[in-house]
């Protein structure tokens, strides 16, 4: 354990996979680490419904980028097996297409998806998906160290992967490039859905975006017992080194002093004095005044234009016929662009959207027997406007109808009871993470700005520190717990600057402290 001070306070507020990474590094490093938050258990996005009696990952399902858990539990003095088992998937995704008996897998074995993908679209599309393959590699290199192993975007580092960058064209869309690589639509589409990993539409993506088929492409794992189980497993870890785990304590107020964090007021009134607050909820309540008028302008506000994708998901445990399931399944409809015109353009919910069944009792050879009810998440995507509107059943039940219509066109029959299924909308989402609209992945991704847009663990006001999937390096999982690590980072590189300004204050050195301007912590 690190010699920092016990009594140096620091308060997390939210237990989403980025607050609970700063909880767990901050309480090894020996800081007195008190998370907040306002559910009843941790995980934020990363949550389970009940259905029928059994437990329904709800959030992310897909689970990438294994080394950065494993370089973060390695930094606490824990390794991947503290975490629930995980087993790789040999099969990435299966994708199927309206009205067609045609599918696609793509496999954990890059030869097996060539193959694949000559089989369902010709030997010259298999050669194209290799040299996509070859850019998607390249790309990901080019800003690994840049961007994703860098706590802000590193400007030297992207001079250096200019040359990469600007062979993707420059300002090119993802889908633009895509076009260049892939003639059958078919193909383009099913690459042009990863830009949604980042809720973002695949024409206003940049191409750089493509990096994420290589994330997919480096593995896919199940997690026993669910994705929400990491959460648990990495809260129960933080617990071990000396954090304090809070729930349903919503932090309705950052107490600021002299123009520095200095606590959090709880709703009930309770505070807790603070040297550093870790903010893991959306960047924007702040903006928003949700934890007063200190911190409003602790980052830029953003327009809601700009807000990422929402979703609409079914929560279901119901048997299934008609189609043979792999755990991560997506069925396309015909009129691509149609779904985020909808979305992004005419704000409602798509008319021909994507529909994505996470068939959780699924993959790495298992299967459940034949007639048996089986847990499935069911997604699609929808506009954040879960503080405009209720998204009442005379929206969401058009969008059902359709989705079911598009499953069953595909040869899928899904038989739920109507209590064996959950619904969660754009509302329901603006709810449980409040100032979002319902907005999962912060800010979209959209331009060749959008990264620079991101804030990072730095706020203008000295003490607060973000992470999460709206901070930099960006939404998902991983990278929402890299946010974590970086937010860590930050407060340890300021206690160890404050520490050495205080030493030489000891030591008749000049005392100037180190964190005088606004934009540092
Ligand atoms: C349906 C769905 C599917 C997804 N699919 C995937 C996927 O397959 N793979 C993937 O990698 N990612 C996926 N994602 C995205 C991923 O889940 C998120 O990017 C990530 O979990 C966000 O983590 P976070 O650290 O930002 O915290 P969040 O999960 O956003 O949690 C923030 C926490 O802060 C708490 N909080 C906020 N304000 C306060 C307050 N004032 N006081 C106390 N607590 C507060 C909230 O209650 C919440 O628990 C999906 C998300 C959803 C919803």
């Amino acid at each position: 354990m690190a010699d920092a001070p016990r009594e140096h306070r620091v308060v997390v507020v939210g237990a989403g996979i980025g607050g609970l990474v700063s909880a767990l590094l901050l309480a090894d490093q020996g800081l007195a680490v008190t998370l907040v938050e306002a559910a009843e258990a941790p995980g934020g996005k990363m949550r389970q419904l009940m259905v029928g009696g059994a437990a329904v990952d709800s959030g992310p399902t897909v689970f990438t980028m294994r080394w950065v858990f494993e370089q973060i539990l390695d930094a606490a003095g824990f390794t991947l097996a503290d975490l629930p088992a995980l087993t790789p998937l040999p099969v990435l995704a299966r994708h199927a297409w309206r009205g067609s008996d045609a599918r696609l897998d793509l496999h954990a074995d890059r030869e097996r998806s060539t193959d694949a993908i000559g089989a369902f679209a010709g030997a010259a599309e298999a050669r194209r998906f290799r040299s996509f393959c070859e850019q998607a590699l390249a790309t990901y290199r080019a800003l690994d160290a840049c961007y994703l192993r860098s706590p802000q975007l590193d400007l030297l580092g992207m001079g250096r992967a200019l040359p990469t960058l600007a062979a993707l064209g420059p300002f090119a869309s993802l889908w633009g490039a895509l076009g260049r690589h892939f003639h059958d639509p078919r193909l383009r589409q099913l690459f042009g859905r990863y830009a949604t990993y980042c809720g973002a539409s695949p024409w206003q993506a940049p191409a750089t975006l493509m990096l994420v088929a290589q994330v997919e492409m480096d593995g896919v794992w199940s997690v026993d017992g669910g994705m929400h189980g990491v959460a648990q497993r990495f809260a129960e870890l933080a617990a071990r080194r000396g954090a304090r785990l809070r729930y349903a304590s919503r932090c309705e107020r950052i107490l600021v002093e002299r123009g520095r964090v200095h606590g959090v007021r709880l709703a009930g009134g309770e505070e807790i004095a603070a040297d550093h607050v870790v903010f893991n909820g959306d960047p924007q309540a702040l903006v928003q005044g949700l934890l007063g008028p200190d911190v409003v302008r602790a980052v830029p506000a953003v327009p809601r234009a700009r807000r990422s994708l929402s979703a609409l998901t079914w929560s279901v445990r119901a048997p299934t016929d008609g189609f043979p399931l792999e755990r991560h399944n997506v069925f396309f409809d015909d009129d691509y662009r149609s779904e985020f015109d909808d979305i992004f353009r005419h704000r409602r919910l798509p008319r021909a959207g994507t529909v994505y069944v996470c068939a959780q009792d699924r993959g790495a050879g298992l299967a459940p027997s034949q007639g048996a009810p089986e847990r499935l998440l069911c997604l699609v995507n929808a506009p954040a406007d879960g503080d405009r509107r209720p998204f009442e059943p005379e929206e969401t039940d058009p969008c059902e109808r359709h989705s079911l219509a598009l499953l069953r066109g595909c040869g899928l029959q899904i038989a739920a009871a109507p209590t064996a299924v959950q619904r969660t909308t754009p509302a329901d989402f603006h709810r449980l993470f409040p100032a979002t609209g319902g907005a999962l992945y912060g800010q979209a991704t959209h331009g060749w700005l959008a990264p620079f847009r991101r804030p990072t663990s730095a706020t203008r006001v000295p003490g607060l520190v973000l992470a999460g999937g709206g901070v930099h390096p960006g939404p998902g999982v991983p990278m929402a717990a890299l946010s974590g690590q970086w937010a860590a980072a930050t407060v340890m590189a300021h206690l160890a600057s404050t520490s050495r300004s205080r030493r030489a204050a000891i030591s008749g050195g000049t005392s100037t402290p180190s964190v005088t301007t606004a934009a540092t912590p």
